[in-house]
């Protein structure tokens, strides 16, 4: 059963998205070569808290942590941990958030100083692959023009997606109907209609399309040790163009004024 949200309901998913993306903007400040991801964990975790909301992901499911960080071949739900961000990695960090009974889910992935001309062409084309969908993200669309999209964009730049995760519908709880894969064929899955609400989320690979499940339980990483990344929009389907409720200029802005 794919759920319809009220106005007043899509607010409060906005209000929460938009504090995610804040959080974001609050950790970008802090990637550099030498900080480790608990440190990013904590700071992301008093932001939240600050703004008179609860972390989404701690406590979810058994998840012990405010953040997800997932670095180079690690492609979601790594653990914070001692690990010390290096010059030319990647950091995926994706973020959840409770305010007024609704969750925000957004992810974004940031350079860590310079990083290989290829591997910025991972992230460039994740993210385009993430816009790629959303532009399909429409009243009338169906979510298999989303994920064919998304597809389209990673594989014909010589990229894979990974199949085992995807994005999925929002509001009380974070996971809820439908299952929106970034792979599929047009014309084919649940139709959409105004009001649903979707989290969007390419996960890339620059190998091979297969990851493994680490022995901690949650920690997904690719089969081959490639890179891989991830972006993640939360959406509201209206007639028109989607409303896209988590906002990554905040995100952009704050890398730029580090950089
Ligand atoms: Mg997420
Ligand atoms: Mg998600």
């Amino acid at each position: 059963m794919i759920q319809i949200k009220t106005e007043q309901e899509i607010k409060l998913l906005r209000e929460n998205n938009i504090l995610v993306s804040d959080t974001l903007a609050e950790v970008a400040k802090h990637i550099r070569p030498g900080v480790t991801t608990l440190e990013l964990n904590a700071i992301a975790e008093t932001f939240i808290r600050s703004h008179g909301a609860v972390p989404g992901f701690l406590g979810y499911g058994g998840f012990p942590y405010t953040l997800c960080v997932s670095v180079n071949e690690q492609v979601v739900h790594g653990f914070p941990s001692e690990y010390t961000l290096r010059e030319g990695d990647i950091v995926s960090v994706d973020c959840g958030t409770i305010i007024g009974g609704f969750y925000g889910d957004s992810a974004y992935t940031f350079a860590v100083g310079e990083i290989d001309p290829q591997v910025r062409k991972l992230l460039d084309v994740t993210k385009e692959a993430l816009y790629k969908g959303v532009e399909q993200a429409r009243a009338g669309a169906r979510v298999g023009d989303i994920s064919a999209a998304v597809q389209h964009c990673a594989e014909s730049n010589g990229f894979s997606v990974v199949r085992e995760l995807v994005g999925h519908g929002l509001g009380r709880d974070m996971h809820e109907e439908p299952e929106v894969p970034n792979y599929g064929n047009r014309g084919r899955g649940p139709l959409l209609k105004e009001g649903m609400v979707l989290c969007i989320e390419p996960m890339i690979n620059m190998g091979g399309r297969a990851v493994v499940f680490e022995q901690d339980g949650w920690t997904v990483r690719t089969r081959d040790r490639k890179p891989s990344a991830h972006f993640e929009f939360a959406v509201a389907i209206r007639k028109g163009e989607a409303d896209v409720l988590t906002d990554f200029r905040r995100i952009e802005d704050a890398v730029r004024s580090t950089t």
